[in-house]
């Protein structure tokens, strides 16, 4: 058949959380597959596209925006608008960064929602406990029983343990996340 009819979305995606827990680390892991131990600090908002074949005849583009974890406040509606889905990472070794998803999540809820046409409800949103890599004999590991209830408990779709450095999840995390937004289309 001539011409295919190829069905196009265009997905904005956000990846927030505290400084340095690796956000800019996994964004390039997934877009460009590389990893480097010294990424200058996001200033405001960096963006990557991904081009995914989702199908035969369905082609997504992923605007990833990558926030600077500063960022949670004034500029954060700004950044927000029109997103239809966040990534909200922490890093395992800083526990400080655990307590802070639950503010992240809850600026997201008071400041985005998903188009009216799709419900308008809390857009699709997953955690990532990141720099798993670094952690040794187990110590300060998520307990998978606790972090499925608080995935519950604060409106996250589903978490999943991350290295950037290792490349681990990272695309297994993004494609459980494409599903999601797919099935609601
Ligand atoms: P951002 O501020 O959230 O964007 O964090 P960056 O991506 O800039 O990462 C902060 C630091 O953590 C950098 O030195 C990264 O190389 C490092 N980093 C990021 N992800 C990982 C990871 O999965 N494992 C390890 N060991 N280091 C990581
Ligand atoms: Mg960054």
């Amino acid at each position: 058949q001539y011409p295919l009819d190829v069905r196009e979305y265009l997905y904005k995606i956000l990846v927030i959380g505290d400084v340095s827990t690796g956000k800019t680390s996994i964004i390039k892991r997934y877009v460009h597959n590389i990893f480097s131990m010294n990424y200058k600090s996001t200033i405001g908002v960096d963006f990557a596209l991904k081009v995914i074949q989702w199908s035969p005849d369905t082609v997504i583009r992923l605007q990833l925006w990558d926030i600077a974890g500063q960022e949670r406040g004034n500029m954060a509606r700004v950044y927000y608008k029109e997103a239809i889905a966040a990534l909200v990472v922490y890093d395992v070794t800083r526990p400080k960064t655990f307590e802070a998803v639950k503010r992240w999540k809850a600026d997201l809820d008071s400041k985005v929602s998903l188009p009216e046409a799709l419900g308008g409800g809390p857009i699709h949103t997953i955690l990532l406990a990141n720099k798993i890599d670094l952690q040794e004999n187990g110590n300060g590991s998520p307990n998978a029983e606790e972090m499925d209830l608080f995935c519950q408990e604060h409106g996250f779709l589903k978490w999943f343990a991350t290295s950037a450095k290792d490349n681990s999840n990272i695309e297994d995390a993004a494609q459980f996340l494409l599903e999601e937004i797919m099935a609601t289309e």
